[in-house]
């Protein structure tokens, strides 16, 4: 997981390393640097410039307060910030409804299928909550297919009605189902398009005003880089999204959505997609990822 930026970080950092102390000079060196390295993740310019802005302030304001050798300060400073750009604190779905009803949004092939799937099945092995899974893309037969493979590979019911073109009234029907069933938490799988589009906007926000869910979740692939960034803006216009699902952290994906995406739509990464399988679910820890990024 991002492999180049955390080798060019180390590059960038190492600079400091042989000095006896941090100047304006070695941390401009520095941080040049680093905003490169920010650059070619795919990390927007202007918050990679306001990144080594703080970094700077900082290691500037902290050098004499500390008993720390240049280079690990340098390493600290840069690791702070980075959880601080990521959303500082882990933060989890809100689940107080009942049932509690999750409506998940985004491009397709973001990974919306595999990740309703992925979090039916985490919350399910918590034990406390019985999921039900809906599919609510109508135009692609093939997608509700899949997610009652999905359903059937981890044993949750999928709600689907095939003879229905209206996404708005079956998400309405999988509710009144759930309800009736006992089952405590409904996630919602909805149509996405290649692009963002008026029609897809409308439709997404007409079932998100009918079924008022607990917690809406924008789900988007990492290795869109900065496309990430501005889907998730105009998912966010729409529909004030609670949190974001950053899919396909497995692949060769550069960074620039990890790092970029809280700061841009002021929402929090929460979970984490990291393969095709079930399992491959993580919560998003932004201090973890800043760990695993500066190695
Ligand atoms: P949807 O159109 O948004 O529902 O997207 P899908 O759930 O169908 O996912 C599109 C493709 O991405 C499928 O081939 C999935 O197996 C794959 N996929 C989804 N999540 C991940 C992930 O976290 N890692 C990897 N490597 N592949 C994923």
């Amino acid at each position: 997981m991002f492999n180049n930026l955390s080798d060019k970080l180390d590059k960038a950092l190492h600079v400091l390393k042989g000095h006896g102390s941090i100047t304006e000079v070695n941390v401009a060196e520095t941080l040049k640097e680093v905003r490169r390295a920010l650059l070619d993740a795919d990390v927007n310019f202007k918050i990679a410039k306001s990144f080594t802005t703080k970094v700077k302030e900082k290691a500037l304001g902290q050098n004499v307060l500390t008993t720390l050798q240049p280079g690990q300060l340098m390493v600290k400073i840069v690791k702070d910030e980075l959880t601080e750009l990521m959303g500082g604190d882990a933060e989890g779905i809100n689940l107080s409804g009942n049932p509690s009803v999750v409506l998940m949004s985004g491009l397709q092939g973001s990974g919306k299928t595999t990740f309703s799937g992925k979090l039916a099945n985490y919350l399910k092995n918590k034990k406390t909550k019985r999921p039900l899974l809906v599919a609510c893309d109508v135009y692609r037969p093939a997608a509700i297919d899949q997610l009652h493979v999905v359903g059937d590979q981890i044993g949750v019911e999928v709600f689907s009605d095939r003879g229905n073109s209206d996404p708005v009234a079956i998400a309405k029907a999988g509710v009144a189902h759930a309800k009736s069933n006992g089952y405590n938490v409904v996630i919602i799988d909805t149509a996405g398009r290649l692009a963002v589009d008026e029609a897809m906007m409308t439709e997404i926000s007409n079932i998100h005003k009918a079924i008022q869910p607990q917690e809406t979740l924008f789900v988007v692939d990492s290795m869109t880089g900065q496309d990430a960034v501005n889907t998730a803006k105009a998912f966010n216009d729409v529909l004030n999204f609670d949190g974001v699902i950053l899919t396909k952290l497995d692949g060769d994906t550069r960074g620039g959505a990890a790092i970029s995406i809280k700061s841009v739509v002021n929402k929090p990464i929460k979970f984490i997609g990291t393969g095709e399988k079930m399992e491959a679910i993580d919560v998003f820890y932004p201090s973890r990822m800043a760990d695993r990024i500066l190695g």
